[in-house]
């Protein structure tokens, strides 16, 4: 099939939710990937924040092809082993105590929500419980996870949606205050907005909601599908800001490729919340999934992958800068780690489209904001590269 009739194709038969780039990949390595012309992409999207070892790697390739050849798929009625490994893991770089394993970041969210709604339904013996999200918050697509996205023009043709949802503003502590009332259960936010703008939450808010929930008994929920799996040179991105979740969500990076995401809690909330019945899922967490996430978080923690983040994140931000000091439509730079995001007052679309004529795949977030999110084992010449070729596509604009 060549590159025309696969995205004339594609185009005909595949619901047309998406505005694709005109490339069709076929196979990648290291932090590059390859379209069916053979021409080269240095890749600083990874997927959106998923190939946190990039394209190929070995070890994960074989345990993946290892698994498959063994036992893929037998349901959550039975016990198996790659699932508790993986669950061990996860367990120990959150510090938190039970994970409930989905087969989506949205489906994360949906797990997550629940978590927290039947806590206070034990502890208050009813129902009928609000939660408080961001505005401009990003948590996924489904009716649950599009109800807590702060997001009117992703909302409005779905309405009406899960009720008892009060919105506040990120990064201000005192809209969120102001929202608070007897009837709240949690608080849902993401420690770095992505989709939103990368939006890092400040230390005074993170810490202020978590003694607002203190105070109040009210879950924190972070939403760590996307800063969390060693991104911003942590674990979890709230490891930067002294405070920990009562719920917490992962996927993205979580499975590097293989569609798996998590909701996880401390045991506090777990004694009181989701029991047998509660929910469910007939793939979640199957030896498949299991060992894509046991080999992940087992590669991150041998390679000491958040060490290397944290090591080269001030030569990324200080290439961004120098983009942003030489050219007036740059505004600014913002972000954790390696997850960074430009200002920009040019259409960041287009400037995403040129940089793939130039072999460089960037990717934007919100309306205004060109968004890096390479993969995690990215080096200085990486880095070089890409300044040098966004450098070009700036120019050029
Ligand atoms: C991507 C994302 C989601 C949704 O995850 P899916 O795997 O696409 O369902 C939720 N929250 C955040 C912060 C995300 O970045």
């Amino acid at each position: 099939m060549n590159k025309e009739t696969c995205m004339k194709e594609a185009e005909e038969s595949i619901l047309h939710t998406y505005n694709r780039f005109p490339v069709v990949f076929d196979h990648g390595e290291g932090v590059y990937l390859y379209d069916t012309d053979g021409k080269e992409y240095l890749d600083f999207a990874a997927g959106i924040a998923v190939q946190a070892f990039g394209y190929h790697n070995r070890e994960y390739s074989e345990a993946l092809k290892t698994q498959v050849d063994k036992l893929m798929h037998t349901s959550n009625l039975f016990y198996n082993e790659p699932i508790t490994s993986a669950a061990k893991r996860v367990l120990k770089a959150s510090r938190m105590d039970r994970v409930f394993f989905t087969n989506s970041g949205t489906e994360a969210i949906e797990g997550a929500l629940k978590a927290a709604k039947k806590y206070a339904y034990t502890r208050d013996g009813h129902a009928g419980h609000e939660i408080i999200a961001m505005n401009h918050s990003f948590h996924g697509r489904s009716l649950g996870a599009l109800s807590v996205t702060g997001n009117k023009h992703y909302q409005e043709p779905f309405e009406p949606l899960i009720p008892g949802i009060r919105f506040a503003e990120f990064n201000q502590l005192d809209s969120v205050k102001a929202l608070i009332n007897e009837k709240t259960c949690a608080i849902i936010l993401e420690t770095v907005q992505g989709e939103g703008g990368i939006y890092p939450a400040t230390d005074e808010f993170l810490q202020g909601v978590r003694a607002l929930c203190d105070e109040h008994d009210i879950l924190l929920i972070l939403d760590e599908i996307q800063c969390g799996m060693g991104r911003t040179g942590e674990m979890f991105a709230w490891q930067h800001y002294g405070v920990k979740p009562d719920i917490m969500t992962s996927a993205k990076a979580l499975g590097c490729g293989v569609p798996v995401g998590a909701f996880l809690m401390t045991e506090r909330v777990a004694e009181k919340s989701l029991a047998p019945g509660d929910h469910g899922t007939t793939y979640g967490g199957n030896p498949f999934v299991g060992a894509a996430v046991d080999t992940v978080l087992k590669m991150m923690e041998r390679d000491r992958i958040t060490e290397h983040v944290k090591e080269i994140t001030p030569y990324l931000e200080q290439k961004l800068d120098a983009l942003v000091e030489k050219y007036d439509f740059l505004t600014a730079r913002r972000g954790l780690g390696l997850m960074q995001g430009v200002v920009c007052e040019k259409p960041v679309g287009k400037i995403a489209s040129a940089a793939l004529e130039h072999g460089l795949v960037v990717i934007t977030a919100g309306a205004d904001v060109l968004r890096f999110v390479p993969p995690l084992i990215i080096g200085k010449e990486h880095v070089d590269e890409m300044a040098e070729k966004l450098d070009a596509v700036l120019a050029e604009m």
